[in-house]
């Protein structure tokens, strides 16, 4: 759809003075009023004209509009109705009666939603635990029950604004009524006033409170995970729903044991005849020690899969696995007899390294003269 110009609109020339605009701006828009003009399109002629007064009547919109036309390239008008033209909607549904949306200032809201962070250590988060928190939160002052008057006494109504917590202006103005709606300044937009304020809490009703509250720890939560401990969190207001708490979990890192999801990690240090001739070997889970078979011949880095030693899933989909990666140790201090085995072992065996790896050599062999 393409706009008419605004100078047109308004039956103007580009270089039109600010008292021109003006002028022309009363002339139509008596013309147009729909209170007063009942043709079809006369509302839609009114708005449009509106429109363009809203823009020139504005030296930095002008401004835009004279250099940019319709569309300025950095901001745009945004489009009438749009959100650039927000106040004049609000004036717009005023002459109409329209009446703009207003809040009811003793409705009842729900409390505010509170976080708090918990650090458990690595058994805590993969066993789950009881425990009680102390958070501050604020909650409705017990002498006066919330409503922050002096227990004996009442909230009056505020005789400004008759308990609206508003305040209109009407304007009169050559288009119409204007009404300008703006917070009751009186009662601060509570729409009551409180003559002698409860002692307590000074009038707000609301006092700060630490607060013990018992959480269960679910088993398998995970670091960053979150717990919503329904109703746990500030009161209401005006007699609505109290918040949610919200707890998030910083798990501490375990010195030998790794989580990945719902399945562990971690490394078993074997030695050099373990890992050649075989062996039993004890490994530690969060289940307690299990025994791993060790296969003669065993490289390091050899990765083994304990089933089901891993983490309960926190939403009770099963258990995860523990995975044992084998390093196998070079010793660094040896006996004089050890050495000796050693340098035995080592002559029996030559230098090449057994079938398995010789087999690797000759790829790497056969590799290189490729090129
Ligand atoms: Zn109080
Ligand atoms: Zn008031």
């Amino acid at each position: 759809m393409s706009k008419r110009d605004y100078y047109e609109v308004l039956g103007l020339g580009k270089n039109a003075s600010k008292d021109e605009i003006k002028k022309a701006y009363r002339k139509l828009s008596k013309k147009y009023h729909p209170d007063i003009n009942k043709e079809a399109g006369a509302e839609e002629k009114f708005k449009e004209i509106a429109e363009a007064y809203e823009v020139l009547s504005d030296e930095q919109k002008k401004a835009q509009y004279d250099q940019f036309g319709h569309t300025d390239p950095n901001q745009g008008f945004g489009g009438f109705g749009g959100s650039g033209f927000g106040g004049f909607e609000d004036i717009f549904n005023s002459f109409f009666g329209g009446g703009g949306r207003r809040r009811d200032p003793n409705a009842p809201r729900a409390g505010a939603d509170l976080q708090y962070t918990m650090t458990i250590n690595f058994e805590e988060a993969f066993f789950g635990k009881e425990t009680e928190i102390e958070i501050p939160k604020e909650e409705e002052c017990d002498t006066c029950h919330g409503s922050g008057a002096k227990p004996g006494t009442k909230k009056e109504t505020c005789s400004y604004c008759h308990g609206s917590g508003q305040i209109s202006v009407e304007q009169n103005t050559p288009i119409g009524r204007i009404v300008n709606r703006s917070t009751c300044h009186h009662c601060g937009g509570s729409g009551q006033i409180i003559q002698d304020k409860c002692r307590t809490c000074g009038g707000s009703g609301r006092v700060q409170k630490r607060r013990k509250i018992s959480v269960k720890i679910p088993a398998g939560i995970d670091d960053g995970q979150q717990l919503r401990v329904s109703a746990q969190g500030e009161a209401g207001i005006n007699g609505g729903p109290p918040g949610d708490l919200y707890i998030v979990f910083r798990v501490k890192p375990h010195e030998f044991f790794e989580r990945h999801e719902d399945d562990i990690y971690c490394e078993m240090p074997i030695t050099f005849a373990q890992a050649a001739l075989g062996d039993e070997i004890e490994v530690p889970t969060l289940h307690g020690k299990v025994k791993l078979k060790v296969p003669a011949g065993t490289q390091s880095g050899t990765k083994f899969r304990l089933r089901g030693k891993g983490v309960p899933n926190v939403r009770g989909y099963g258990t995860g696995d523990q995975h044992i990666v084998v390093k196998v140790v070079t010793p660094t201090k040896l006996t004089d007899r050890q050495k000796q085995l050693l340098k035995e072992f080592a002559e029996i065996s030559g230098s090449t390294p057994d079938e398995q790896q010789e087999s690797f050599f000759d790829k790497v062999k056969r590799a290189i003269k490729r090129d």
